[in-house]
This record gives structure tokens, sequence and C-alpha cells, in this order.
């Protein structure tokens, strides 16, 4: 399988190209010049999920051969408790199931994208016999998803920048505590933004990218949207029969990454009744999938940070698909988008989708009722897509943390103080970190003595 640019003018790539690069030379995102129909996957349940991710993936994985593609699934998914139901779907009423994506290393459902990656990287390093030096900046779950995908694997250094005081202490020690001695978390004096720009900068100066051998791991990249269309076909697997025909899902969104993967499974042959984007206070999708119009805002914190953004990187692939593939007119539309403005999609249909907003006050309210109606913790973030349930329809809402990482959040909800062991252990562990000021000099010589050259 090839992959194009969703701008139309870079070349096609084969999937380890197209998976090294993230994103296109002409600033496109890499997707799949054809769409399998995937039904031949839909078998009931019968495969464990490390065997449906390796029969989704071969789709696409081209590059690797059957068996190779076996071992990355199994490889990534031996992290989680249960392997074989990587995430479990609980039915909370006749109509109403979770589908829990929360198992995984860190606790958040961007393990599932990012255990494939450091798979993928691992297999890089071991083809080309070239070591990598992973930068990028978080404000919390990627940072230490990609820290875990990447934990002890041979030829790979990982430094993630975070804003130091600025993310909740239990996210600092996942990063900061993984005990891998091929991870670098560093506390950046400064904000979120300064880390972002700083890692804008480095990668910007191309000399030096590629002397360092630097590799992002950012939200765009072709492996993590398509590791996470195996969970929508393994919901659909593990639903009852007679809910099967074409469940509602209820995605909660920041960047659109989770929700396109859902999409574009729809669009291989997967039943689905419709996609609902649920977003915080930070509403840029929901006012897109009800009005047609892109219109970023400011970013204002909310209990449910992770979806604390107002840019929607992975739209784009759906206006390409939207726009019937056509690369120019793409390209033209996010340019705008890019220069700041208020841009309305061309001959906007809702479609598959609908989509609702939850501030603060809604979250708490969500998380009490889902606690007092099915006793059951729903996360923040999965809170905000439990204001939208209809109860005459078979809906499955995506989970895409667990509750104990908001402790404080949930106890202000209902009374409750989840917990969790890997998080308790976190607690004990000796944290190990670098404080640097917030400039592209600083991090710069910090990379020039920590990064793996040969
Ligand atoms: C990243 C994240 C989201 C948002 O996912 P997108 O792919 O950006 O839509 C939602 N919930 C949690 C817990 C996350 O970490």
């Amino acid at each position: 399988m090839r992959f194009l640019s969703t701008r139309g003018t870079a070349p096609p790539l084969g999937f380890a190209d197209a998976f090294a690069s993230g994103l296109a030379p002409d600033g496109g995102l890499y997707v799949p010049e054809s769409l399998p129909d995937v039904r031949p996957l839909l078998d009931g349940g019968a495969a464990a999920y490390p065997e449906l991710a390796a029969g989704f993936l071969k789709n696409f994985d081209t590059d690797h051969t059957g068996e190779q593609v076996d071992d990355l699934a199994a490889a990534s998914y031996a992290g989680f408790p249960d392997p074989d139901d990587a995430a479990p779907l609980v039915q909370l009423d006749d109509n109403t199931f979770v589908l829990e994506l929360f198992h995984g290393p860190t606790l958040a459902f961007k393990d599932f994208g990012l255990q494939l990656v450091g798979n993928l990287f691992a297999d890089q390093i071991a083809r080309t016999g070239e070591p990598i030096n992973v930068l990028g900046a978080t404000s919390g779950d990627t940072g230490s998803a990609a820290i875990h995908g990447l934990a002890d694997k041979a030829g790979a250094r990982v430094f993630i920048l975070y804003p130091q005081g600025r993310i909740s202490e239990l996210q600092e020690r996942q990063m900061t505590c993984s005990g891998a001695d091929n991870i670098y978390p560093v506390a950046i004096e400064g904000s979120f933004d300064d880390a972002q720009r700083i890692v804008k900068e480095l990668f910007g100066d191309l000399e030096f990218k590629a002397a360092a051998r630097l590799s992002a791991v950012n939200s765009i990249n072709l492996a993590r949207v398509l590791a996470q269309s195996v969970y929508y076909l393994h919901a659909v697997n593990r639903l009852p029969g007679d809910k099967r025909t074409a469940p509602r899902f209820v995605v909660p969104t920041g960047n659109f990454g989770n929700v396109l993967a859902g999409w574009l499974a729809s669009r291989m042959g997967m039943p689905a009744g419709g996609f609902v984007v649920a977003t915080n206070r930070n509403d840029l999708l929901q006012r897109l999938f009800t009005s047609g119009r892109y219109q970023p805002g400011t970013v204002a914190p909310s209990l449910a940070p992770s979806m604390d953004i107002q840019v929607a990187s992975n739209f784009e692939r759906f206006l390409f698909y939207h726009l019937g593939a056509d690369g120019a007119r793409t390209a033209e539309i996010m340019g705008r988008v890019a220069a700041g403005e208020t841009v309305d999609v061309p001959d906007f249909d809702t479609g598959a989708f609908a989509a609702t907003r939850t501030d603060d006050d809604g979250i708490l309210r969500n998380i009490a009722d889902t606690w007092g109606r099915y006793g059951y913790l729903a996360d923040p973030h999965t809170a905000c897509g439990f204001g939208s349930i209809d109860p005459a329809t078979p809906t499955v809402v995506l989970a895409t943390a667990h509750p104990a990482k908001f402790p404080d959040t949930i106890e202000k909800a209902t009374g409750e103080r989840p917990t969790h062991p890997t998080l308790e252990a976190l607690k004990s562990a000796t944290p190990q970190n670098v404080t640097l000021p917030a400039t592209a000099g600083a991090v710069r010589d910090y990379l020039e003595t920590n990064i793996l050259t040969a």
C-alpha cells in the first residue's frame, strides 16, 4: 500500500517511509491510497486483540512480512494487563457501553498509538542500524505515552520537554519515574508554548536535525491513527449481536485523532450509526461540526486538560476526503487556516457526525450522574461524552483515561477517590530529570551531550 499526502504534491511513500517522515514534505499528512474492506475482520470477537490489530495493519503495512506485523502487534499490547482484550467493552445498561482505552502502561488511550510507534521505531533502528533521538514537547499525556512506548528500546533516546510546575505531579512522575536509562525528561522554565517553540526551532534547523538524528512523535503520525482504528473494530466485535448493526460512537476529542480513526474504519466497511464529537469548553470541533466553520479560539484550561486544544491537526485528513481527495483544494484551505483565517468548509454537511460541548460544571455533573446511574466512574475526558447518551440507541462511549489519573475532580463530583496500583507505585519511585531555561540554545547544548549518534 502507498500513502499520499493530503496536499497532493509530495511523492507517495510506502508505509515505513510515511511512518518515518511524519509530516509530508509539502506540509500535508499521509493517507492511504485506497481504503481496504475490513468486514472480514468483523468476526464477532473470535480474534484476540493483537491478532485483530495485525489483521488490520497488514492491509496498510506491506513493507513488513505478515509474520513481522504479527510480531509488531504482539509486542504493542504486551504491556497491557490482558493483551487479548486490550480494550474491554463494559456494558452499563441495555444500550450503553463503555470502551475502556485506559489499560495501557500510562492509563490513557494514547498508549494504543504510541506503543506501536515505539515498536516501529525499534524495527527501523534494527533495520537501518542507525540510532534515533526522539524530541517532543508535552503538556501531559503524549509525553508519557511516548516515553513508555520507547523505554529501554536499544538505539533510541527520548527527550521530552514539559513546562516546569504546570503539569500535575502525577503526570510529571509518569515521565520522570520510567526507570529507563534512555529517557530524558526535561522541565523547561516556561510554558508549554515555550517548550513547543523550542522543539519547532530545533526541528527547523535542518542541519542540526539531521546531525542529531532527531525524530518526532507527533499526533499526526499515520501509525497512530491506524492503530486507533483497531479498537473500534474490537468494540463492534464485542457488542451483543443485536447491537452491532449501527452503534453510535461517542468520542472525547482534542485534535480529532481519535474520532478520525473511527470514521476511517467506518469508511472501510465497519458498521457505525454515527460519531459524536465530544469537546470540553475548548469547543473548536463542536462548533466546526455544527456550523461547518473552522474558527480557532484561545485555549482555556479545563478539568479535561488533554483536550485543551484549539488546533485540530487531524482534521486535515477528514477535509481531504470530504473534498473528494483533492490535494490542491485541501492545501488551499489549510493554508487559510494556518494564516489564522476563519474558514467555512465547502459543501459542509454534518453527515456521520454530531457534536457536543461540556464545560467544567457539566463535566462534574456528568461524572456524578454516571456514578449515580450506573455506579461507573468516568474520568473528566470521558465525562464530556456522557451528556449526549440516547438510551434508545446502541452507544459506545470511548473512555480515554483512567479515573485515578484525576482523583481530585472525581472526588469533588462523587466523594469517591479512585486509585490505581501503577499510580500508587509512582509515589515512592525516584524521579530523574533536568531543568533547563526556556531557550533553544540551552536545549540544543543538552541534546548535543546526550544524544546517540552511532
Ligand atoms: C489526547 C487525549 C484526548 C484527545 O484525543 P485526540 O486524539 O486529540 O482527539 C482525550 N482524552 C485523553 C485522556 C487524552 O489523553
